[in-house]
């Protein structure tokens, strides 16, 4: 059994371990910036702490819970890390460096229980959620990988919950990641630099909503009819587009000024990417009158799914169509395609050349 897992404590929940300790708040204080503002990956790095102390929590508790297995990296730079939990379950995070900022995306789950058709993660099935503690661990490992321990990032990172996983299904663990997340004393990034993708859980979408410091919300859509969607995201079956885009609706009311939500359509040739498609889902969003934006992403294909990307000119059409009917799209480029950690394409594979050394250092 793993021991208690530092990582995954906010700082109330530390101050109250380290009071069974018979140590003072501050010390709790010293422990949470070691394991998060510093990124110390073990309580024997933190030589702030007397030596007791960090002998009681090398006995007691750890801060490592996800073992790195492989690292991949891309000829773009990305960079795919495919850890093992304690026991035994494949998690991954994705490393994405961009001109302004850089931006990682984590998991919320190992496997998913979705059975998205155009996604390799649905393969695997649900294999269990993570805890608040293993997404948190996947930021800290990545950042040092990326900058090396304790550095500073040059521009900040926005974080994006489009791994492996259906963040909303493992709705409390998120919530108490980001709350970790977001602590001064810490990683220091506030939901605002935080985007959560869900495939169209609305109970949560609502729920979200209501939340003071929520991050950003992007909708997985797929498709712009009901017909379609169930055959593509079955959970349409159980929340149809019109339950969808009217808990939409609701959320966008807890829109700060000048915030958009997002939905992604991914595009796959001969399925739903025609003219018809894009004028359906155009008239979608208007019917509801959503202050949304569309991400367009070619389709990151992969061994067994049957589908293919759209091709360039015929994205680009469906972008024009909804352009000139005032929905505002975007189209998404593909990242790390090669090592197999694009969009849908997470899913344990190991047939990619491992390369699992250590670097303090960013590549270029
Ligand atoms: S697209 Fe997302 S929700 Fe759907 S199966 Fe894949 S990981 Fe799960």
């Amino acid at each position: 059994m793993l021991p208690l897992h530092l990582t995954g404590l906010t700082l109330a929940e530390l101050s109250e371990f380290a009071a069974t300790l018979g140590e003072p708040a501050y010390r709790a204080k010293q422990i949470f910036a070691g394991i998060h503002a510093r990124r110390l990956r073990s309580p024997t790095e933190m030589t702030d702490l007397p030596k007791e102390l960090r002998a009681k929590l090398i006995e007691q508790t750890t801060v490592e819970s996800l073992r790195l297995e492989s690292r991949y990296i891309s000829s773009d730079g990305t960079r795919r890390y495919l850890f093992k939990t304690h026991d035994g379950l494949p998690v991954e995070t994705v490393f994405i460096p961009e001109e302004r900022r850089d931006t990682i995306c984590f998991s919320s789950q190992s496997g998913c229980p979705l059975q998205c058709t155009f996604c390799l993660t649905a393969q695997l099935g649900l294999l269990r959620n993570l805890t608040a503690g293993e997404i948190v661990e996947q930021i800290i490992v990545a950042l040092n990988d990326a900058y090396g321990e304790g550095v500073e990032p040059p521009h900040g990172t926005n974080l994006v919950g489009m791994g492996a996983g259906e963040p909303f299904l493992n709705f409390e663990a998120l919530i108490k990641a980001i709350r970790i997340i977001k602590e001064p004393n810490g990683l220091h990034i506030v939901p605002n630099r935080i985007t959560v993708s869900t495939a169209g859980v609305v109970p949560k979408i609502r729920e979200l909503a209501s939340i003071a410091d929520r991050p950003h919300l992007a909708i997985s859509l797929a498709a712009p009819n009901d017909e379609l969607r169930n055959e593509l995201m079955p959970i349409n079956k159980k929340w149809p587009l019109r339950e969808l885009l009217s808990a939409c609706k609701d959320f966008e009311k807890s829109l700060a000024r000048g915030e958009r939500f997002t939905f992604e359509y991914v595009m796959l040739r001969d399925v739903n990417d025609s003219d018809e498609h894009a004028r359906q889902l155009a008239t979608l969003l208007k019917r509801h009158a959503l202050k949304a934006k569309v991400n367009l992403i070619p389709h990151n294909p992969a061994e067994p799914l049957p589908y293919q990307p759209s091709a360039f000119d015929r994205v680009e059409s469906f972008r024009a169509i909804l352009e000139s009917k005032r929905v505002h799209a975007f189209v998404r480029r593909p990242r790390g395609r090669d090592i197999l950690a694009a969009c849908g394409q997470l899913a344990a594979r190991t047939d990619k050349p491992v390369n699992i050394q250590t670097v303090s250092h960013r590549l270029a």
